[in-house]
């Protein structure tokens, strides 16, 4: 890398996303995409945005799309940001709010991106381990004046907790941020938006959410969080002192769309969910300890065989799950729930193989 970059750039080890293979062929069970398409009412939006307003500018406000998400959660369109992908609404609360909050605390293991960004922006931060069971103990994330962020389901493990612990965690922590990653909430978590809705609401609660799971865009980059107007108004700032347009034409068409269409996403989640609990049933009986998820992948290990020989073997068998290489998980397999053909060649596989 150039001299020219700072020591900081030099040293950065940016999480690397999952592999995005281009072969049709493939089973493709690492990145947790949604199996089923989107909305079709947002494929109809998409494809009606007149391609003539292509050469105008977005709206920057994104006033649609705000008001569409506040409409579904009971909210006020105050209080939702916008961002091209949750990913970016995270880089924007590290930078703009957990950067003043020191030190901000998440747990180990969770989402890998998370540590990048604290690198990156030069944010302190300390990690707090599962407990034994990969569950997140929230009595053990305290930072008087920090900041406090991590995924409900949990990443890469897909464990929950209940909406509860989250109350008694902001009551216990008023002068830090709490934020909540709720990427994959709608495959049976409780959500903390409820939280937000009426006169009374934290001012230290962020809910960050994701259209590319659930709502099956993850090509189309929308994400939003949704907290105090006060606390939305400074995300608001740090964005606009990049690019004030919040997401694209077609984004914002689109996520419209897919936001109106409830009975789309509790069709295909309720998909998910059938196929989860079959799949953690069949992985059972072939021995593999899977962690209770209410996410759509799982997070299972096979007592005799390690998690890099079961993810190459399945490789080799044009099916690709993730493998993580760090100490603690390195034994596990993260698996995107998928078609019901899929998972019987994932377990037609194992079979195979084990
Ligand atoms: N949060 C978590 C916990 C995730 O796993 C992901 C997906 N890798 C994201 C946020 C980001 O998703 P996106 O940028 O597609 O909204």
């Amino acid at each position: 890398m150039s001299r020219f970059w700072s020591p900081v750039v030099q040293t950065l080890t940016p999480y690397t996303p999952g592999e995005q293979p281009q072969m049709q062929r493939l089973v493709k069970l690492n990145t947790n995409e949604s199996p089923y398409g989107p909305s079709p009412l947002a494929l109809a939006a998409i494809n009606q945005q007149n391609t003539d307003d292509l050469r105008l500018y977005p709206d920057p406000e994104g006033a649609a799309l705000k008001k569409a998400i506040a409409d579904l959660h009971g909210l006020d369109p105050k209080q939702v940001f916008l961002g091209n992908g949750s990913d970016e609404v995270l880089a924007h609360v590290f930078l703009g709010l957990l950067k003043q909050s020191k030190p901000v605390q998440f747990p180990d293991i969770t989402y890998s991106f998370y540590p990048v960004y604290c690198k990156l922006f030069g944010i302190d931060y300390q990690t707090v381990l599962l407990d034994s069971n990969f569950e997140i103990q929230t009595q053990n994330l305290k930072t008087p004046n920090g900041g406090i962020i991590f995924p409900n389901p949990n990443a890469p493990t897909g464990r929950a907790i209940p909406r509860s612990d989250i109350e008694a965690l902001l009551r216990r922590n008023t002068d830090s941020v709490v934020v909540i990653d709720e990427a994959y909430v709608d495959y049976g978590t409780e959500s903390c938006i409820p939280l937000l809705r009426g006169s009374a609401y934290p001012e230290n609660l962020l809910v960050v959410h994701t259209l590319s799971k659930s709502r099956a865009l993850a090509g189309l980059r929308v994400g939003f969080a949704v907290g105090h107007p006060a606390l939305i108004e400074g995300l608001e700032r740090v964005k606009n002192s990049f690019n004030s347009y919040p997401l694209g034409r077609l984004a914002q068409a689109g996520a419209i769309a897919a936001i109106q269409d409830q009975a789309h996403l509790e069709e295909t989640s309720k998909k998910v969910i059938q196929t989860r609990e079959r799949l953690v049933s069949e992985l059972a009986s072939l021995g593999f300890d899977t962690l209770p998820s209410t996410a759509n992948f799982i997070f299972t290990r096979h007592p005799k065989h390690a998690g890099a020989k079961l993810y190459q073997a399945l490789r080799d068998r044009g099916i690709i799950v993730r493998h993580f290489k760090s100490q603690r998980i390195e034994e596990f397999l993260r698996i995107t729930i998928g078609t019901d053909e899929q998972t019987n060649e994932l377990i037609t596989a194992l079979k195979e193989i084990l």
